[in-house]
């Protein structure tokens, strides 16, 4: 995709009102560029007259504060936050020139420039910087801010592993439970925890409360309460109860790495499967040593193609359903952010037109964009590929591994 020339945003749209509103996303994104062009010219001039003709620094700084402030009052928004988008167009002009001129023809919004923007200011290396120049750019303009962030995150994670992994582990130094109590004889319990654990957490809360019995064995009455109830009571009473806390629902976390991160060749993070969030590479080394968890393994080849295992019924199988789950990560639809294991398996080709029940035909819709597809609503281009959550910035073509984490019941 060439972004230096002209947004390809139109391109393809041969439907009148999708292409005005790509037409109105850019607009809407040159206007915003128009005001931070405007605030930094208004700025600059007032600085060259300042530094023309006031004496000392100080006094020319105390000028440069009234042109904030009449810009403040111009816009009615803070000095503050005219102060915050001049520092942040100033070092995407000086230090980001592509997403600059990208922003400038409107293919990325304010929004996407301060989030790369955010990246820049914590960046180590001239890699780094020259990949947020390049390939995020390309990738802002047609990702979703959420899956943005994601996946700044792992590039980050991967160019800069050692500064990576060293916050990592201050940030697990702060570990911790905080209960806040509120209006209305309510209390919120929030831990703050590594990502691989709440991961598997959330998980074992959603399996355990969907697996409750829809009809109470007690009282021979139908369950009313919502998912989000029955999760909240479930952790209650796992926390509070020496007793009846058992479950057979393993907490599990799919955890994939490239295998030269795992074997310690590279030090590039693995990511959670379903989230894209990067973990160190060495915590991984770390779960993949401990006798007490379950690893299962699953090699994907350089595609991202998992199994060939062909099934003959419609349900396939377990292990071809949880290594397609693995392989997608969320919802296939671009954009859908629902994690695979809360979605159905759709058959690409149908099966009752003899599509086959294999990887290749595969692929996990959440039970939304199923439907769309169900009632014919969705074509190809609203797909996307499987997660492989490996930034091939370093052109590397090995196998990566999926692991999962199992703490046993
Ligand atoms: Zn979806």
């Amino acid at each position: 995709m060439e972004l230096t020339a002209a947004p390809p945003l139109e391109e393809g749209c041969d439907v009148p009102h999708l292409g005005r509103l790509a037409h109105a996303r850019r607009a809407a994104a040159q206007a915003e560029f128009a005001l931070w062009a405007a605030m930094l010219d208004h700025r600059d001039e007032a600085r060259a007259a300042l530094q023309a003709t006031e004496p000392s620094r100080h006094r020319a700084a105390t000028g440069l504060g009234s042109t904030v402030l009449d810009i403040a009052q111009t816009l009615a928004v803070s000095e503050l936050s005219v102060e915050v988008i001049l520092s942040t167009a100033d070092t995407v002009r000086r230090s980001l020139p592509a997403l600059w001129r990208a922003f400038s023809l409107g293919a990325v919004d304010a929004h996407r420039v301060r989030t790369i923007h955010s990246v820049l200011t914590t960046a180590h290396t001239d890699t780094l910087i020259g990949l947020l120049d390049t390939r995020a750019v390309d990738y802002a303009a047609t990702h979703t801010p959420a899956e943005l962030r994601a996946w700044l995150k792992r590039l980050r994670a991967r160019i800069e592993p050692d500064q990576s992994t060293a916050e990592a582990e201050t940030a697990r130094d702060r570990r911790r439970v905080e209960i806040v109590h509120v209006d209305h004889a309510m209390s919120w319990i929030n831990a703050y925890v590594p990502t691989t654990i709440a991961v598997a957490i959330e998980k074992r809360l959603a399996t355990a409360a969907r697996a409750l019995p829809e009809i109470d064995p007690d009282t021979g009455e139908l369950d009313q309460r919502t998912q989000d109830q029955k999760r909240a009571d479930l952790i209650c009473h796992w926390l509070t109860s020496c007793e009846g806390t058992q479950t057979t629902v393993r907490a599990e976390v799919a955890i994939s790495i490239d295998a030269r991160d795992l074997i310690g060749l590279t030090d590039g993070p693995g990511a959670v499967r379903g989230h894209g969030i990067p973990v160190p590479a060495a915590w991984v080394r770390e779960l993949a040593t401990q006798e007490t968890t379950l690893f299962r393994r699953l090699v994907l080849d350089a595609s991202g193609q998992v199994l060939d295992t062909t099934s003959l019924g419609y349900q396939p199988p377990g292990a071809l359903r949880q290594a397609l789950q693995w392989r997608d990560g969320r919802c296939r639809v671009a954009g859908c952010q629902v994690p695979a294991d809360r979605t159905d398996l759709d058959h690409h080709h149908p099966w009752e037109r003899g599509g086959p029940t294999n990887a290749g035909n595969l692929r996990s819709l959440c039970r939304r964009h199923h439907r769309m597809k169900s009632h014919g609503h969705l074509t190809a281009h609203h797909y996307r590929p499987p997660d492989t959550y490996r930034e091939r910035v370093l052109d590397q073509t090995s196998v990566e591994i999926d692991l999962v984490h199992l703490q046993a019941a």
